[in-house]
């Protein structure tokens, strides 16, 4: 109980700092985009880095605009357009299946509930909760690596995979929170609470974390 107590007080305490260090600084989760666009290019963003992903998605959307449009495409163009995201092959395959799985079964409109979601060809948990995020407003934790990573190392979960943080977090994240979770722990997770060297020594929360191995001195070289 007392624990329990110890970690809302952090949870609470870690949101508050990291909205304030992130919010103004660009998108929002609660700005509502496209569904079709957030599907898309969250498919073509799996191993690609976020410029080559925003490039290439809006070269894609430029050629086919529209859910209708990507379901007419040949593959091998699309795969010419994406060619630069990591495994091309296997996304323009799923991007052109999926957006004619909505056409024939969705009546041409990306669904907006989570089973309707996953059956779409390339759509894991992840993307489908960014999907009900930040395209149709919907209470969702998207756990991607940085979520899991910094999750775990708060101390907040301690899970393998990203199935069961989301599982966990639901428990320790108010729902309140849950829309812009992704959005502060990825911009968090890239700049301070890096993979490899998190930069402890610099960071806003580094009284509420529990990861053991902090690096509270700066190294020559960091990730
Ligand atoms: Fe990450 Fe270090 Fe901050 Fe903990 S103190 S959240 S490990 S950067």
């Amino acid at each position: 109980m007392q624990q329990d107590r110890m970690t809302a007080f952090a949870v609470r305490n870690v949101f508050r700092t990291l909205q304030s260090r992130y919010r103004r600084s660009g998108r929002t989760a609660s700005d509502l985009r496209s569904p079709y666009r957030v599907l898309i290019a969250t498919i073509l963003s799996a191993r690609t880095r976020d410029e080559v992903t925003d490039e290439t998605a809006g070269k894609l959307f430029l050629r086919y605009p529209s859910v209708r449009s990507l379901a007419g495409a040949n593959v091998s163009s699309v795969r010419r357009i994406i060619r630069r995201v990591g495994f091309p092959g296997a996304k323009s395959q799923h991007v052109v299946a999926a957006a004619r799985m909505i056409l024939r079964q969705h009546r041409g409109r990306v669904p907006d509930h989570l089973d309707g979601l996953l059956q779409l060809p390339g759509v894991g948990r992840k993307t489908a909760n960014v999907v009900l995020n930040y395209a149709f407003g919907q209470p969702a934790i998207a756990v991607d690596t940085h979520v899991h990573r910094v999750a775990n190392r708060l101390g907040w979960v301690s899970t393998r995979t990203s199935r069961e943080s989301e599982t966990k977090l639901e428990f320790v994240v108010p729902k309140k929170m849950w829309r812009s979770m992704n959005d502060l722990f990825v911009k968090f997770g890239k700049n301070v609470c890096k993979p490899r060297v998190p930069q402890c020594w610099t960071c806003p929360i580094l009284r509420w974390c529990a990861y053991p191995a902090k690096i509270l001195t700066p190294r020559k070289t960091s990730a």
